[in-house]
């Protein structure tokens, strides 16, 4: 008798919080791991966040498209898929603030995370009686920026030009734009890229907070480390 096809593969929910829409998946296969997981060792952002688009795309379901997600809920849906998949501990080392010794994690992601800011999908950003801006948390495409991000101001800039939604400019209510176009259509400095970026800090986020122990005797150091860019970790 020919094998039939066997699949014990749990379906596992997951509700995403700026869209409020359920999502399904089932964990990928090690051979589904293998063939697409090819960045494995590389901690460039791209690379992760173009593996996982491939893994969502074979092992989630179809109510979403992949380039409207924010940024946010594709992270949400990496660290859940990962989990459910290979098993919920990430190793992480860090340093100790006080005496640079390395302190190594165990980290079970799915307990600490923590969604803050819940309720808060926009934000008006007012510049002056002319300009505002409607201000919700970054698309998708942000996390292709992120290897490009080496400054402070390149952070506030790119976060900035992606949190922008709506553009309301006189009498006019403007839509239709990319990241890019805001850079080149709107004279913006720097008082009001720090305007957009505290109006976009305001909204809903996802940290990874973790109590931590120096583990050198002597020094002993607690803190409560937080993660926002974990995405290199899931590689
Ligand atoms: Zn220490």
């Amino acid at each position: 008798m020919e094998l039939p096809e066997i699949n014990v593969l749990p379906v596992h929910d997951l509700f995403l919080p700026v869209q409020k829409i359920d999502f399904q998946f089932v964990p990928y296969t090690i051979d589904q791991e293998r063939s697409i997981l090819t960045a494995l060792e590389s901690e460039d952002v791209t690379a992760i966040v173009n593996n996982y688009i491939q893994l969502i795309e074979v092992c989630g379901s179809k109510n979403i498209e992949i380039e409207k997600l924010t940024a946010m809920e594709f992270i949400l849906i990496a660290v859940n898929l990962r989990s459910k998949s290979k098993g919920e501990i990430l190793d992480i080392t860090t340093k100790c603030k006080k005496c640079s010794k390395p302190i190594e994690l165990s980290v079970n992601i799915e307990d600490n995370i923590i969604t803050d800011n819940a309720d808060k999908v926009k934000d008006l950003c007012k510049i002056d009686e002319n300009l505002s801006f409607e201000i919700v948390p970054v698309k998708m495409g942000f996390l292709y920026s992120i290897d490009k991000i080496k400054t402070q101001t390149d952070l506030m800039l790119e976060t900035a030009v992606h949190s922008i939604s709506k553009v309301f400019w006189k009498e006019d209510i403007f839509t239709d734009f990319t990241p890019e176009t805001i850079k080149s259509q709107i004279s913006l400095t720097y008082p009001i890229i720090k305007k957009i970026f505290e109006s976009s800090a305001k909204l809903i986020k996802m940290t990874l907070k973790i109590d931590i122990v120096c583990g050198d005797k002597e020094c002993g150091h607690k803190e409560n480390y937080v993660i926002r860019d974990f995405l290199k970790y899931l590689s």
